[in-house]
């Protein structure tokens, strides 16, 4: 959506239309250096820089060396709100370069957009976030309370040496509310699905392929397994929450076999099941071993473990709080028109926010998060500029000394 001009607009919104062109290049700038998860201290150094050149107080925190979380205050120093910031500094990779037609690193333009690995994911919310702050420096914003503005690394693969090792080491602590700049398409998100990928292993007897018999087939077993899988899956359907649709189960990864005439002693199947607030982890994945259970009893020799990789909380908070409000005020200010309050399909380090320190948090960034991963990701220039406004608008109306 362009920017609509508005009648009366506030010193900082014009201070942030005037820096266009910075905006635009502090996104390219970010887009120019890859930060695929593992690989962020690059990135973390350069936006640690920028939140530096603006004048505020910066601490890098790293869990583990070369993994940066920047973490930037501006403290008024008289009493008022906490306001946290947060976006995300790595990103995945590009996949298969073929299907890009703009390189994932060039940051190029067109059509009035830019293109990238993290133009939407989040280097656009990132952008969002600096430029927000260094037009209310620059126009000298007259704040109470103080700003945390965190950079977090990990988040892509579950955040444990980025968002958690903040949350739980007192980074994020007096915050009394969080607006992350992940991809909302410019509405405000309050609430994400957990998160759990299991891998279920089967292992058989291997053996010439022309003597099956002899053997027992691991693929064979898992194609069992997947039959009962879908028989879940479309079970979930039926667990809805109002917000954020019903559960899923998704089997994403299947590794057998090593050639045509072998029978395979082994197969590997990862799987991915979205959660919602409500339902327990332990639960659902007591749900995947007793499904084990079912088809060894069936099946003689069948012989098969389960483990978990990922467990990422979902959360979900209520629509009246005030950080909601915030946020929908500042869409509304600067659009012209409230903004769809949903939930996210998605995790995020939203949750890791709420749920290790119950800070109300909502998401809110340009871009459609569902082609983020996609090739030639990309996001439009006046989204962009019209979700730092957003972002500037929330600054000025939760800390601003009028608020
Ligand atoms: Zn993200």
């Amino acid at each position: 959506m362009p920017a609509t001009p508005r009648a009366n607009e506030p010193e900082l919104s014009r201070r942030i239309e005037a820096m266009r062109d910075e905006i635009v290049e502090t996104l390219r700038g970010l887009i120019r250096i890859p930060s695929i998860t593992g690989d962020e201290a690059r990135i973390g150094a350069h936006v640690a820089d920028i939140c530096r050149a603006m004048g505020l107080e910066v601490e890098i925190v790293e869990a583990e060396p070369g993994r940066p979380n920047v973490v930037a205050r501006w403290d008024s120093g008289q009493p008022g709100p906490h306001l946290l910031l947060n976006d995300h500094l790595d990103m995945v990779p590009p996949g298969p370069l073929e299907y890009w037609t703009h390189p994932p690193f060039d940051a190029d333009m067109a059509d009035g957009r830019i293109y990238g690995r993290g133009a939407i994911d989040t280097k656009s919310g990132v952008t969002t976030l600096l430029m927000a702050i260094k037009a209310a420096r620059e126009t000298k914003l007259p704040i109470r309370g103080r700003l945390t503005m965190v950079f977090s690394c990990d988040e892509e693969v579950g955040g444990a040496l980025g968002m958690q090792h903040l949350a739980r080491n007192g980074y994020l602590d007096g915050a009394d509310m969080a607006v992350v700049a992940e991809p909302t398409s410019l509405e405000v998100e309050i609430g994400t699905k957990g998160r759990l990928h299991l891998e279920i292993t089967t292992r058989g007897i291997a053996t010439h392929g022309a003597r099956p018999w002899l053997g027992h087939n691991a693929i064979d077993d898992m194609a069992e397994v997947i039959r009962e899988l879908g028989a879940l899956a479309a079970e979930l359907e039926t667990r809805t929450h109002p917000l954020l649709g019903h559960a899923t189960l998704n089997v994403g990864r299947i590794d057998g076999g090593t050639v045509p005439n072998m029978v395979p002693n082994k197969c590997v199947l990862g799987l991915d099941r979205r959660l919602l607030p409500e339902e327990d982890p332990d639960a659902a994945e007591a749900e995947i071993a007793a499904i084990l259970d079912r088809v060894k009893a069936r099946r003689p020799g069948f012989d098969a473990s389960l483990e978990r990789h990922v467990w990422w909380p979902g959360y979900a908070i209520d629509a009246s709080e005030p950080v909601v409000r915030a946020a929908c005020d500042a869409v509304e200010k600067v659009i012209g028109k409230p903004p769809v309050v949903r939930g996210k399909d998605a995790g995020t380090d939203a949750s890791w926010i709420n749920v290790l320190t119950g800070i109300p948090v909502v998401m809110f960034s340009p871009g459609d998060g569902f082609t983020a991963m996609n090739a030639d990701e990309n996001v439009g220039i006046d989204d962009l500029v019209t979700a730092t406004k957003v972002i500037g608008q929330i600054v000025s109306d939760v800390l601003g000394q009028e608020a």
